[in-house]
């Protein structure tokens, strides 16, 4: 069984290198561990190791939850990222346990998800996703429609923005140059956020940037990310298919 530990703090050493290659901050990247497929059993050294600080990202909100309860029956603190696509049905479980959704892609989605988190009395960080590939069958809105959305966020005081998040093209997809082609979807959620900040009825905060996987965290942080989601490089490969919804 692979050392998550040892894992993860090669992954953070690695974080804080493109940092400093990038003139910036070590430590001001987030390191999101994805643990998806995992269960508890295989997460547990890291939790014992973060502690409070522990967050963990899932694209599923029934693994997501379930999870969830075994760590809260058990006294193990962590906080919930939803990283994969929402259903509005879904949305109650959600504001039930999840700490931050980083996949909001509807104003009827964020109008369902404002009602449920008044009911529990909890309020969620909600990053909206950008489809910055024109892949088709890539989850997420336009980036043109991104101002609208966020604008319509202002009455939703449960809802707190905090930035956005892209899956950039697939390597198999990209080309002869896939890493400029990726770059480039990274290139393209900056603008979409100097648009949003510049924009005086944007509520909240634009300032997290989630992109960067495993496979190109490095590429992601020289280009601006300020959230990084990490699976397989910290808890190894996933060893039954993922479905591809939340
Ligand atoms: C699974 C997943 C990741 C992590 O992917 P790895 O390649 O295992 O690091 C990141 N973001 C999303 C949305 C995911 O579904």
């Amino acid at each position: 069984m692979v050392d998550v530990v040892a894992q993860y703090r090669q992954v953070r050493e690695r974080v804080d290198r493109a940092c400093r290659e990038a003139g910036r901050e070590p430590g001001s990247v987030r390191l999101l561990p994805v643990s998806k497929t995992w269960p508890v059993a295989h997460l547990e050294p890291l939790l014992a190791e973060l502690g409070e600080r522990a967050w963990l990202a899932e694209n599923k909100v029934q693994e997501a939850q379930g999870k969830a309860a075994e760590l809260s029956d058990r006294g193990i603190p962590a906080r919930w990222s939803i990283v994969g696509h929402l259903q509005r049905n879904k949305a109650r479980h959600v504001a039930e346990f999840a700490d931050e959704l980083q996949t909001l892609d509807s104003e009827r989605l964020a109008v369902e998800l404002n009602k449920r988190l008044e009911t529990v009395d909890r309020t969620l960080q909600v990053l909206l996703q950008i489809n910055t590939s024109g892949e088709s069958q890539k989850a997420g809105i336009e980036p043109e429609a991104a101002l609208d959305l966020a604008r319509a966020l202002a009455p939703l005081e449960r809802l707190q923005l905090r930035g956005l998040m892209t899956v950039p093209i697939a390597a198999a997809e990209a080309g002869p140059e896939p890493v400029q082609a990726i770059a480039a979807c990274y290139d393209r959620l900056v603008q979409v956020q100097d648009q949003l900040r510049q924009d005086g009825r944007v509520p909240g905060t634009v300032d997290e940037l989630s992109m960067g996987m495993s496979q190109d965290f490095e590429l992601a942080i020289a280009h601006g990310a300020t959230t990084v989601r990490v699976g397989t490089a910290i808890f190894g490969g996933r060893s039954y298919p993922e479905q591809p919804t939340a």
